[in-house]
């Protein structure tokens, strides 16, 4: 670049949001800090300041706001000081009405697609069934020790854990739902069911009959230490 080009006029019309790239210098072209100065005038109070006691404002052409720091805070107060009360319940209200309104949204997304969810955990967990349980072996096989000690954990879990479910009562269930598997659908005697645990022990889960549900053993595994509740309507 020399000296003897001066950089063209500012350029006119609609400017993309900053990126990353916007903030490096780019010699002699009129990026939007070109004028870039380790100062900036205040709009409000007059005064040359360093660039950092201006807050940011990525819109703006500088990145910066047109007043310092020490008079946006001036006018938020003397904002205050004027309104007083009006402003703060505003601002309650705003932000209730918004946190309400996105937990209205999740709520419904939930319940709208609660089927499509479901079947879309059964697809992948059958897709994915071969793959893990190969894994799942040769883990085991080259991690005994591990495998002895989560096994303990577990039977420690079960001892603690609220509640307890009868052969009967795990019978009845497993024929309520045609001695089926709630995850790939597939029947005994083909698969071997088992009862899983809703809400897995390890997550503070009961051990009571309505934390139950019949998954094959291939399932199960799948599952592991996830919450995952296969049961129409949550099991009610
Ligand atoms: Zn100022
Ligand atoms: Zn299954």
């Amino acid at each position: 670049m020399t000296v003897a080009d001066p950089p063209p006029q500012s350029v006119a019309g609609p400017r993309s949001e900053p990126s990353g790239s916007d903030y490096l210098p780019q010699p002699g072209a009129p990026g939007p800090h070109k004028d870039r100065q380790p100062v900036k005038r205040c709009t409000k109070c007059g005064i040359e300041k360093p660039r950092t006691e201006f807050n940011k404002h990525p819109k703006l052409k500088d990145g910066l706001r047109p007043s310092c720091r020490e008079c946006d805070r001036r006018s938020q107060r003397a904002r205050y000081a004027r309104k007083g009360e009006e402003v703060r319940t505003k601002n309650r209200e705003n932000y209730h009405r918004n946190v309400e309104a996105m937990r209205e949204r999740v709520r419904r997304y939930v319940q709208e697609n609660q089927a499509a969810m479901r079947a879309y955990q059964m697809r992948y967990h059958a897709a994915n069934a071969e793959r893990k349980n190969a894994y799942g072996r040769e883990y085991r096989k080259q991690n005994p020790d591990l495998v002895k000690a989560s096994r303990h954990a577990r039977r420690v879990r079960e001892v603690a854990a609220e509640g307890t479910f009868t052969a009967g009562e795990w019978r009845t269930l497993c024929d309520s739902y045609g001695r089926a598997c709630l995850c790939c659908g597939k029947v005994e005697p083909e698969i071997k069911l088992s009862p899983d645990h809703v809400v897995p022990l390890s997550r503070g889960g009961s051990n009571d009959i309505s934390n139950i549900q019949p998954l094959c053993l291939s399932c199960n595994n799948l599952k592991r230490a996830n919450t995952i509740d296969f049961r129409p309507q949550g099991g009610k």
